[in-house]
């Protein structure tokens, strides 16, 4: 099974799609976790996506298509791949349906994540991350046993640059304006799942696992 999910940044893709991959056995990809990890190492598409993810503006689509067509192409993606935070504009949807198709391996379920602005700035705002297992915590809903210290790998948690209702805000207009035609244009094919993101961590999951389990 081949599975989607979108929805902004808050709505909580990283932790649902943690859940997803253990699950279903679906390898987790994520195009911000990819760019990030760029960034450390400062490679060149790196330093060319940094200018644009600091500004909460969306990295150009020939860098982002390249780069996901790479990773869809290895080995680990066979049994089933998850994309989170990716397509995020129309030609980026148009160039994963040519990708899936020359992979062999089509998208079964676009899974939408829905969530009101009040709920997505709390969430935002208190998000904590660990920056080398990348597990996610929230100071008042999910918070780490220590303060500021991971539970995973005890590495000091990050607050991102780009986790401000400033940047939200920036990015809800950049969600309308892109990612809603490739939701659309998902829509039209009949794959769109929305789902209610602004319930307890188990509702949702309980949702999402139905959809998932329907689909399979
Ligand atoms: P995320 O962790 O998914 O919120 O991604 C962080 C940032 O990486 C985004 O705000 C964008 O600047 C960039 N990014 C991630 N995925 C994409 C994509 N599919 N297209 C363009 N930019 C992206």
């Amino acid at each position: 099974m081949n599975v989607l999910i979108m929805g902004v940044a808050g709505s909580g893709k990283g932790t649902m799609s943690e859940k997803i991959s253990e699950n279903f056995g679906l390898k987790h990809i994520s195009t911000g976790d990819m760019f990030r990890a760029a960034i450390k190492s400062q490679t060149e598409l790196g330093l060319e996506a940094k200018k644009y993810i600091d500004k909460g503006l969306l990295v150009p689509d020939d860098l982002t298509i390249a780069m996901v067509k790479d990773r869809l192409s290895q080995d680990d993606c066979k049994n089933g791949y998850l994309l989170d935070g990716f397509p995020r504009t129309l030609p980026q949807a148009e160039a994963l349906q040519e990708i899936a198709k020359e992979i062999g391996k089509p998208i079964n379920c676009v899974l939408n994540l829905v969530m009101p602005f009040d709920t997505l700035a709390e969430r935002i705002t208190g998000r904590r991350t660990c920056p080398k297992c990348r597990a996610i915590y929230h100071i008042k809903f999910s918070p780490s046993k220590v303060d500021g210290i991971c539970d995973e790998c005890q590495t000091p948690l990050i607050h991102r640059a780009d986790d401000s209702v400033e940047q939200l805000k920036v990015r809800i207009q950049e969600h309308e304006k892109n990612t809603r035609p490739a939701l659309e244009y998902y829509g039209r094919m009949g794959l769109v799942k929305d789902i209610n993101a602004a319930q307890s961590i188990d509702g949702v999951w309980h949702d999402i696992k139905s959809v998932l389990e329907s689909v399979e």
